[in-house]
């Protein structure tokens, strides 16, 4: 009988190294980042860096003979459970978006010499990456509505289009760049990915987006997202990640990883709001009594509690799922907690903040910055209506019409089948009588 809840206590003392080396060294960092420009920043993640990979906790996603730890998704997302805590601690942990979907990409697709060029020192921290799909002009929740193009010419594949919101893009040394290759093939096999160096001429990065997340104009920084035009770039065919028209069966095998790592993730975030919700609670007084004390508060204290654990069991059985029985075999697992933990994630800042008041809604504190990231949450790596969508039908497969379309409970036609098969039991318990 298997069914542990428990945590082997090696790894309980790795996870409390870095809950408290996360809170000492990365949280400081966030009141700074403003006056910081990207080469400062990566200076002062050097030496936290190099203690992490001492700490042999460095790109903790990948396996040994790649340079990570393999540690599998269970120890994985016990550990974004803390990095999640601070939107700078997985960069020191060598297991930041995007780059760690993109190595995973490379691992999973990449040629010797693909991996050797781009793989390697991505996971060293030598390069940056971004993952280049969305575009302003097609449904980036329907990519096989894809337009940008990528055209054979010779031994040079040429690329054109129109992208945004590739994350990190502007920091980035390469882009894994999502373009069909064959518009006429099944919609599934149209799209091609390759590597395209930043500096090839052509790629064209126009801005960071300004969003909710960062609303001020600012470009080459970490967590912007670019929006670029691709103009006839050409690239060498050997950057072609796997065969023509296999983008999406790659894009699946980076998108399940990467969707989990963002809900562990937002367990942390959540943590977070919550211990300031609490905190808030055990001071404040209003109406003769502490906020703690007031029934509302309350419930939203529970509530929270609540919904954090239910998220937690589901992202760490979508992780167990993963790493007993494939990516493929979690989906169902993976789309459930995608929708569901950003919801969870949403309503325990909303809830904080709600107890701060004017201090929540104010910059004074980190409510209002993580109100804004928990938005875009139910939106990339597919908004919820496609992964409530995608769960339904997996669910409704299980399922189909009862005979004669009347409802398998209903009450009638199950009476006159219980008495049908009682019939000898009724017959003599009514002679009884
Ligand atoms: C912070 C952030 C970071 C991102 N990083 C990256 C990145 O690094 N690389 C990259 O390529 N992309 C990235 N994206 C883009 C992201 O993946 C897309 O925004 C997402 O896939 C949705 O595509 P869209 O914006 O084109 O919205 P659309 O596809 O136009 O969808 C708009 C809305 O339509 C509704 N909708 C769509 N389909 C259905 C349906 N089947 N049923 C019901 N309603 C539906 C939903 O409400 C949805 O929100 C990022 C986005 C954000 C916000």
């Amino acid at each position: 009988m298997a069914w542990d809840f428990s945590t082997d206590p090696d790894f309980q003392q790795q996870l409390d190294w870095m809950a408290q080396f996360v809170r000492a060294e990365i949280w400081p960092l966030e009141t700074l980042v403003e006056d910081l420009d990207q080469a400062a920043l990566d200076r002062i993640y050097e030496p936290l860096q190099q203690e992490v990979k001492e700490r042999g906790l460095w790109a903790a996603h990948l396996d040994p003979e790649l340079g990570g730890q393999g540690f599998g998704q269970l120890k994985l997302g016990l550990m974004h459970e803390i990095l999640g805590t601070s939107p700078f601690a997985p960069n020191a942990f060598g297991c930041q978006a995007p780059d760690s979907g993109n190595s995973e990409i490379l691992a999973l697709a990449g040629t010797n010499e693909q991996k050797e060029r781009w793989l390697h020192p991505l996971l060293a921290g030598d390069l940056k990456s971004a993952f280049s799909m969305t575009e302003p002009n097609s449904a980036g929740s329907d990519p096989t509505q894809l337009k940008t193009r990528a055209v054979r010419d010779g031994d040079e594949y040429v690329i054109s289009g129109h992208k945004w919101f590739s994350s990190n893009a502007s920091i980035a040394d390469f882009l894994i760049v999502m373009a069909v290759t064959d518009p006429e093939a099944r919609p599934h096999q149209r799209a091609t990915m390759f590597i395209v160096p930043v500096d090839t001429p052509g790629v064209n990065i126009l801005r960071d987006v300004a969003t909710m997340e960062h609303p001020r104009d600012e470009f080459g920084k970490l967590g912007g997202h670019a929006e670029i035009i691709y103009e006839d770039v050409r690239i060498p065919a050997e950057n072609r990640l796997g065969g023509e028209g296999e983008g999406f069966l790659i894009s699946q095998q980076r998108l399940y990883p990467g969707r989990i790592h963002h809900c562990m993730r937002w367990l942390g975030v959540a943590h977070r709001a919550f211990d300031m919700l609490c905190e808030r609670a055990t001071y404040r007084e209003s109406h003769g009594k502490t906020l703690g004390e007031h029934q509302t508060i309350q419930n939203w204290i529970a509530d929270s509690a609540a919904e954090m654990q239910a998220a937690r069991l589901l992202t760490l059985h979508a992780a167990w799922k993963m790493d007993a029985d494939g990516v493929a075999a979690a989906r169902q697992d993976i789309s459930l907690i995608k929708f569901y933990g950003a919801r969870v994630l949403h309503d325990v800042i909303d809830r904080a903040l709600q107890a701060h008041g004017s201090l929540g809604y104010s910059t004074d504190l980190p409510l209002e910055a993580m109100y804004r990231f928990a938005r875009a949450a139910r939106i990339y790596d597919g908004p919820d209506e496609v992964h409530r969508q995608s769960v339904a039908r997996q669910i409704l497969r299980g399922y189909a019409p009862p005979p004669g379309e009347v409802p398998t409970e209903h009450v009638p036609t199950r009476r006159a089948a219980a008495r049908e098969r009682f019939a000898d039991l009724l017959e003599a318990v009514t002679s009884n009588e």
